[in-house]
C-alpha cells in the first residue's frame, strides 16, 4: 500500500495506489506546470503563505490561470489531516497545464515520507561541489522563456546535476553562472555567514526565491543577525565562516566539505539551525498573510 496521501484541489481524497494522471497530461509529457514542496511537521504544513505566493508567481511566469489560493489552503488542510500528525512529511502542490488540448489545468497535492538522506543532512551536514550552470546572471532579462526564478516541473537538469555529484561521491551541488558567480543548489538556496552577517545571492541573478531563506531573514534580525543579499563568488564561500544549503524539507544543511576542502564548524552552527526551525514554525502561517 502506498505510504502516500493524494488529494485533488476540490478537496477529494483519492486512493494513492490507483493510477491518477492521464497519459497525455502536459506535466508528464512536457514538464509543463509548476509545483511547491512543503514540510509537514507536528500536524501542520510550514510557511504555507510563502509557498502559495511563489506558486502564484510561478504560475504567472508560465501563463497558467491564477491559482485559487483559498481552494489550495482548504486542500492543504485536507491533505495534512490525512497524514499521521506524529510524523514529518513532504507535501507537494502540483499545478500542470492539464491534458493535451483540454485547456483545463490539473491540480493535486500529495503527502509522503521525508527522504532518508534528510536526517543525516540536518545532523551531520553535507559535502558539495560547485558546477557551472552555463548561463549568465542576466538570463532572466535576456531569456525570460528559460523561466529561471519560477518553480517549474522541469527538474530533469537539476536531478542530472545531483546524479553527477553523487558520481563524484559528493552529496549536493552549488551552481555557478558563466561568469563564475554563486547561484543556488539544484533544490536549495545558498547562505553564508561572516560573523553574525548572513549573505545570500540576489534572486535577480536568475535563481529561485527560497521560502526557507525568506522565513529565516524575517526572524534573524531580532536575534542579532544582519541579513544581506549580495553577489558571491566561490572564493567568498571558502572565506566564509559557514555555508548552508537551505530548503523547505531539509531546512539547514551545513556544508562541511566544498570541492574537497573540509570546512570548520562555524560558531553559529547550532544557533542557525535553531533559528531556521523557529522561522519555519512561525513565518508564513495564514494569520500572517496580508
Ligand atoms: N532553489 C531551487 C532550485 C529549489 O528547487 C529550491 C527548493 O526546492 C530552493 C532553491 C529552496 O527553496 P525553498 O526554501 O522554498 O524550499
Amino acid at each position: 500500500m502506498a505510504d502516500q496521501v493524494l488529494v485533488t484541489l476540490d478537496g477529494a481524497v483519492h486512493d494513492a495506489d490507483v493510477p491518477f494522471l492521464h497519459a497525455d497530461d502536459l506535466a508528464a509529457v512536457r514538464g509543463d506546470g509548476v509545483f511547491e514542496t512543503l514540510l509537514v511537521r507536528d500536524g501542520a504544513a510550514r510557511t504555507v503563505e510563502l509557498h502559495l505566493a511563489r506558486l502564484t508567481t510561478s504560475a504567472a511566469a508560465l501563463d497558467l490561470p491564477r491559482p485559487d489560493l483559498d481552494a489550495w489552503r482548504s486542500a492543504i488542510a485536507v491533505a495534512v489531516g490525512e497524514w499521521d500528525s506524529g510524523r514529518e512529511g513532504v507535501l507537494r502542490l502540483v499545478l500542470s497545464r492539464g491534458r493535451e488540448g483540454a485547456g483545463e489545468p490539473t491540480a493535486y497535492l500529495t503527502v509522503g515520507p521525508v527522504a532518508s538522506r534528510v536526517a543525516s543532512a540536518r545532523r551531520d551536514g553535507i559535502s558539495v561541489c560547485t558546477l557551472e550552470r552555463g548561463f549568465s546572471v542576466d538570463v532572466t532579462e535576456t531569456a525570460p522563456w528559460l523561466l529561471h526564478g519560477a518553480k517549474t516541473l522541469s527538474y530533469a537538469m537539476n536531478m542530472a546535476a545531483l546524479r553527477h555529484a553523487h558520481g563524484l561521491g559528493v552529496d549536493d551541488v552549488i551552481f555557478t553562472s558563466s561568469e563564475g558567480l554563486v547561484l543556488e543548489g539544484p533544490r536549495s538556496t545558498v547562505l553564508i555567514s561572516r560573523g553574525r552577517t548572513l549573505v545570500t545571492p540576489p534572486v535577480e541573478h536568475g535563481i529561485l526565491p527560497g521560502t526557507t531563506q525568506q522565513a529565516l531573514y524575517e526572524v534573524a534580525g531580532a536575534h542579532r543577525f544582519r541579513c544581506e543579499t549580495a553577489p558571491l563568488r566561490p572564493a567568498d564561500l571558502i572565506a566564509a565562516d559557514g555555508i548552508w544549503l537551505l530548503s523547505s524539507v531539509t531546512l539547514a544543511a551545513r556544508v562541511h566539505t566544498l570541492d574537497g576542502l573540509a570546512l570548520p564548524v562555524p560558531e553559529i552552527a547550532a544557533e542557525l539551525s535553531g533559528l531556521v526551525d523557529l522561522a519555519v514554525d512561525t513565518v508564513g502561517v495564514e494569520e500572517d498573510a496580508a
